[in-house]
């Protein structure tokens, strides 16, 4: 039996980063950045006004209240997106809008809750300009202006190789004016299910068969963590259609099976693998998911790793999540796949007695004034599939671990953190990107 960091680390070191391709921004949400993106000028690239109001010289406001206001004539007006021509001179004021360039000459802006002009009666352009304007307030030098380059400097690496782009990144991306990045590519996973028990959703349901469950928690798992599922359907426990699917699998980045890796079907499985490529039956010291199948097929130079989960729906999912999930990020560039742990309060007895493995129970996680809890979805059986379904998280017992007591602190794997809504963030080609005019 090995432990579950031993068997992840020796399939990581199977894993290689994908290849880059360039994308447009907004489709490359969730990807890793191949290249280091700089901008070839200052952001804000002139100084401008933060506010509405006037720009004037802070020495004539000198002094300027309520009751003495200081009246300055207006030669002017500024909107965002264009340049003043001309400048100011001692005694002027120029009315500038939210984001215009200071005009020349001017060094604070008085914005209009300190004139008399309380409020911007019009939108720029449209209004009559008055002579002047009263100014109630003291301007300081420097005031409401936001200085060229105070964001980012010309030149400067803004977003850096590795980072993995969210929707700040995508926008900073933009505000250097690059329309597409090279990112590392998704992996495409091919999803097999094998056995003859199996049926294809959507098939009459017939006695003793089920319904394939595993390769669609399966693909969508892949979905969600950002790889590109490729569905190969259903391989009867024939070694002629375990070698034609697995074959249509090449064409992928990473196969993934499910069943055929516990001592029953073993034989099987293991005969097609071994004479396809390298294989390896593992126990791995995790309940559920005990045997494990890792493996390595060669094609066109390009090494195709391959992880067989166990049947059970529960065990195929919890070992996806502990090795699958990885194996996807790292493909995609990504270096850090851990997941958040978090220490919560037993809120009933765990027995994990007479078990040399780590337990992964199924368990809601709820918070409380800061602090989490546990409770178990109920009966943990790796057939039980609807208890993953109330689950959010997975329990981290250890093996020498015999009794949790309640009131006792665990660590937990969080799974979901929110109700679904940051999924999107995962959604990989063409199902999430915007859609174009
Ligand atoms: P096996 O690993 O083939 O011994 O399968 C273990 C258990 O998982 C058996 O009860 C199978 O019927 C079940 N099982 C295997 N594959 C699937 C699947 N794709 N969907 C649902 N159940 C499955
Ligand atoms: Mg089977």
């Amino acid at each position: 039996m090995i432990s579950i960091e031993e068997a992840l680390s020796r399939i990581l070191s199977y894993v290689d980063v994908l290849s880059a391709e360039k994308k447009p921004l907004v489709d490359a949400l969730g990807q890793v950045l191949a290249e280091d993106v700089s901008s070839s000028f200052d952001i804000p690239p002139l100084d401008n006004t933060a506010m509405d109001g006037y720009a004037v010289r802070a020495a004539d406001t000198t002094g300027a209240s309520a009751e003495a206001p200081v009246q300055l004539r207006v030669i002017g007006e500024v909107a965002a997106g264009y340049t003043f021509d001309g400048g100011i001179v001692p005694g002027t004021a120029v009315r500038i809008m939210t984001g215009a360039p200071v005009p020349g000459g001017a060094d604070a802006i008085v914005p209009f809750e300190e004139t008399d002009e309380p409020f911007e009666t019009a939108p720029s352009g449209a209004r009559q300009l008055t002579a002047d304007v009263k100014v109630l307030k003291a301007a300081q030098p420097g005031a409401n202006i936001r200085r060229a380059g105070e964001d980012l400097r010309a030149g400067q690496v803004v977003v850096s190789k590795g980072t993995v782009l969210r929707p700040s990144e995508i926008g900073v991306i933009a505000s250097v004016g690059t329309a597409a990045v090279n990112v590392f590519r998704r992996p495409v996973v091919a999803v097999l299910s094998t056995g003859d028990e199996l049926l294809e959703p959507g098939q009459p349901r017939s006695g003793a068969r089920i319904y394939d469950s595993n390769a669609h928690s399966v693909s969508a798992l892949v979905h969600r963590y950002g790889g590109r599922p490729m569905m190969l359907g259903i391989a009867r426990d024939t070694v002629e259609e375990l070698a034609a699917k697995i074959h249509e699998g090449l064409a992928a980045d990473l196969l993934i099976t499910s069943a055929g890796v516990s001592r029953g079907d073993y034989d099987i499985v293991k005969d097609v693998l071994t004479r396809e490529g390298e294989i390896d039956f593992w126990t791995v010291a995790m309940k559920p998911g005990k045997p494990l199948a890792f493996g390595c097929f060669q094609k066109d130079a390009r090494r195709i790793p391959h992880i067989g989960l166990p049947g059970n729906p529960v065990s195929a999912m919890v070992a996806f999540e502990i090795f699958g999930r990885p194996a996807i990020l790292k493909m995609m560039g990504k270096r850090d796949w851990r997941r958040p742990l978090v220490r919560a309060i037993a809120q009933e007895r765990i027995v994990n007695r007479n078990d040399p493995r780590v337990f992964l129970a199924r368990c809601i996680v709820t918070e409380r004034d800061g602090k989490h809890y546990a409770s178990l979805t109920g009966a943990q059986g790796s057939g039980i599939l609807t208890s993953m379904m109330r689950a959010n998280a997975l329990t981290l017992i250890p093996a020498e671990i015999d009794v949790v007591e309640p009131g006792e602190e665990i660590e937990v794997i969080m799974l979901d953190w929110s109700r679904g809504e940051e999924w999107g963030s995962y959604l990989a080609e063409g199902q999430g990107s915007p859609i174009s005019r």
